[in-house]
């Protein structure tokens, strides 16, 4: 399989072709990407950050080694439009989306706080072990909000106790964070809602819970379904990560001992 995509960029009014490839660590979402040209005006090769948009390369590695490839590479830094970094952007979370589709279960990568999970029911957000999984959405009049999903992952535990937070990433400015329009428990399996433990009421500017609910099962008709899934495919990662973790302390063991 190719681990590049040809992408069609602009630099000094000209179109130039160039291989893309992304961060080959699946589920990775660190926004790095490469950009490889086969143009005399160009560089060679140039390592990006997609939210940074800066180089990335460190000192000794990829920054080019004479001064004339180095300049070319900032003179094409700068030479990227608002419009075509939006394109670099678009084609990262496409080849993102297929290499995550593509791996096997144990390939994805996530380091999970063992202890915070068994010991202090710490629960785990799915987007952030599978970032590049499609998000459900409801709309809430002129406002599109996300749903972000937290689990009980606790290999002790059977519950089927689901956080479930309605955040606007949409309009959200890059370094804040976004706007949450109401956090509630809920049971998928048993279908039943709650207001967050120690919580008596929602607070101001926030969507009553009852509207929020009506919202997403009206327009996400496979809402508790896909909690469940969510939730089952958590459960078999972190358990895959937790034997891996045993494996390797019981090894260490052995030698200690020797
Ligand atoms: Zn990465
Ligand atoms: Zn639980």
């Amino acid at each position: 399989m190719d681990n590049y995509e040809l992408q069609e960029l602009e630099f000094d009014g000209k179109k130039v072709t160039a291989k893309l490839s992304v961060c080959p660590v699946v589920n990775c979402n660190c926004g790095d990407i490469s950009l490889e040209f086969n143009s005399p005006d160009l560089p060679l090769e140039i390592d990006l950050n997609i939210f940074s948009r800066e180089i990335t390369a460190d000192q000794d590695d990829s920054i080019a080694e004479d001064e004339d490839d180095n300049q070319l590479q900032q003179k094409f830094l700068r030479s990227i439009s608002e419009k075509q970094w939006e394109v670099l952007f678009r084609c990262y979370m496409n080849m993102k989306q297929r290499q995550t589709a593509a791996a096997r279960l144990d390939e994805h990568y996530y380091v999970f706080n063992f202890n915070g999970i068994e010991k202090e029911g710490e629960l785990t957000t799915y987007c952030d072990v599978f970032p590049f999984d499609v998000p459900m959405e409801i709309e809430s009049g002129s406002t599109v909000l996300t749903v972000i999903d937290y689990h009980c992952l606790n290999p002790n535990c059977g519950c089927h106790d689901t956080a479930v937070e309605f955040v606007n990433l949409r309009d959200c400015p890059e370094d804040e964070d976004p706007q949450s329009f109401g956090i509630f428990m809920l049971d998928y399996q048993k279908q039943t809602w709650d207001l967050m433990p120690g919580e008596e009421d929602v607070l101001p500017g926030e969507i009553p819970m009852q509207v929020l609910r009506n919202l997403v099962e009206s327009q996400n008709p496979d809402f508790y379904k896909e909690l469940a899934k969510h939730h089952k495919k958590l459960k078999e990662l972190y358990q895959v990560r937790r034997t891996q973790a045993k494996t390797g302390s019981q090894k260490s063991g052995k030698k200690r001992r020797r």
